[in-house]
């Protein structure tokens, strides 16, 4: 077996930058996987280097996160924001600059990790010209993503191409849950070799703040009910159905019912325009008295608003994953959460949370009023939603399984070349 020490790979983000603050403008559940994977296997002894475009001109080209763990940004394409259905033209040049990285450092990484289907691309082209395994993070199918939306981009072609011949000819794709593998068995290919390793969460730092702290930190009174959303605007997410299940709660008229919807935007762009469709909706509700807005949540400050909520509701219509369901559990919040994807695998239906058909506020408002009127359940759903995940969802333990995987396929390219000492 190969020791993971000292073998240096590479993650590969071509959109989702791991090292810019989380929770602004686009960025997601991808940026903390791969920051939070990159950390990880650096402890264990990994040399990591994370690729990702640069999009503004303001950034540094390399940041150091601790001794063994990196952001490199590439220059692909104008060093400014670009929505992610309009990068696939400049991949070319983002493989070119990898490889001008490679030849100047002086070494080949002998694997990429890659990150949905944009990164995907860039993983085959390099396969064919380097002795490299690629491992892939898919993060949303196209497949699974265009049965949902109304209009159908340009580039969805091209995606579901790239996503198929990638299930079919990567060294090992990673589902995150049982759920996305059965998507990408029925929507893409039956060809292929994957292996299910979950995301993971910050342990440590969720579940590091009690409530009545984070309640007084944030000026919260202690007999508030509070419901939280977190995440990116997008009209997948949901948000539409969780302000109308909240506006059907049997708490509507209290005074003291708190709706937060915490996450950044940017004005103008997608998530700006989704932020202000979900705003007119909670006016049109007569609902601003009683909902804020607080805008990107930092890792700072975000434990204390998971803690400080009594529910943290993910009403997405898709998740492969969906890690803002493991961060409220892992700080003892119950979720009510969409019974799609990956949610239906991180939570527990009646025993770390309560799920309810996406789409549906009645059965929504239903599930967070059960939490919201009985605290003897909600903690008895919250103690066992920490429990869940710090048996199954640490980033160590899933940087551990990652690991394994990597030692694994490299040892298989190193009998490949040396059949007799390997
Ligand atoms: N996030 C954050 N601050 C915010 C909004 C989101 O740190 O204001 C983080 C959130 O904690 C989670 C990630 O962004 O780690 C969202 O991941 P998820 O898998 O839930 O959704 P995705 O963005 O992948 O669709």
């Amino acid at each position: 077996m190969i020791s993971p020490t000292k073998k240096r790979i590479a993650l590969i983000s071509v959109h989702g930058d791991p090292a810019v603050e989380i929770g602004k403008e686009e960025a997601g559940g991808q940026n903390v996987y791969v920051r939070q994977v990159g950390e990880s296997l650096a402890k264990q002894g990994w040399l990591v280097d994370m690729f990702t475009r640069s999009s503004d001109s303001q950034q540094e080209k390399i940041v150091q996160h601790s001794p063994n763990c990196r952001t490199i940004r590439l220059t692909a394409g104008p060093k400014e924001f670009i929505p992610r259905d309009e990068l696939y033209g400049y991949l070319p040049v983002f493989v070119r600059e990898f490889q001008k990285f490679q030849l100047e450092s002086g070494w080949q990484y002998p694997l990429v990790h890659t990150n949905y289907w944009l990164s995907s691309w860039v993983g085959m082209e390099l396969k064919k010209s380097q002795q490299v395994k690629q491992v892939h993070t898919y993060h949303s199918l196209g497949a699974v993503k265009y049965k949902s939306v109304p209009t159908i981009p340009m580039i969805a072609k091209t995606r579901l191409q790239v996503e198929k011949t990638l299930l079919e000819t990567a060294d090992r794709v990673v589902a995150t849950s049982p759920q996305e593998r059965e998507h990408m068995r029925y929507l893409v290919s039956a060809k292929g070799k994957i292996d299910i390793i979950p995301c993971g969460t910050e342990i440590q730092l969720f579940g590091s703040i009690s409530r009545a702290a984070a309640r007084q930190k944030l000026g919260i009174s202690p007999a508030a009910k509070v419901v939280l959303y977190v995440g990116r605007f997008d009209p997948r997410k949901g948000i539409e159905t969780l302000v109308r299940a909240v506006n059907l709660s049997s708490l509507r008229d209290r005074a003291d019912l708190k709706l937060i919807i915490g996450g950044g935007w940017r004005e103008g762009e997608s998530d700006g325009k989704e932020r202000d469709r979900i705003d007119s909706i909670v006016r049109e509700l007569g609902m601003s008295e009683i909902t804020s807005f607080p805008g990107g949540l930092s890792r700072e400050i975000l434990p204390a608003y998971y803690a400080a909520a009594d529910v943290c509701v993910v009403p997405s219509h898709y998740e492969p994953f969906g890690l803002v369901a493991i961060e409220a559990m892992a700080c003892g919040t119950p979720a009510v959460a969409s019974d799609v994807g990956g949610l239906k695998f991180t939570v527990v239906p009646e025993e770390t949370g309560l799920l309810a058909p996406p789409k549906n506020e009645a059965a929504f408002a239903s599930a967070i009023d059960r939490i919201l009127l009985d605290p003897a359940l909600a903690q008895q759903l919250g103690k066992a939603g920490r429990k869940r995940v710090e048996t199954y969802f640490s980033w160590d333990g899933v940087a551990a399984q990652l690991g394994q995987l990597y030692a694994q396929l490299l040892e298989q390219s190193a009998k490949k070349l040396d059949p007799v000492s390997a």
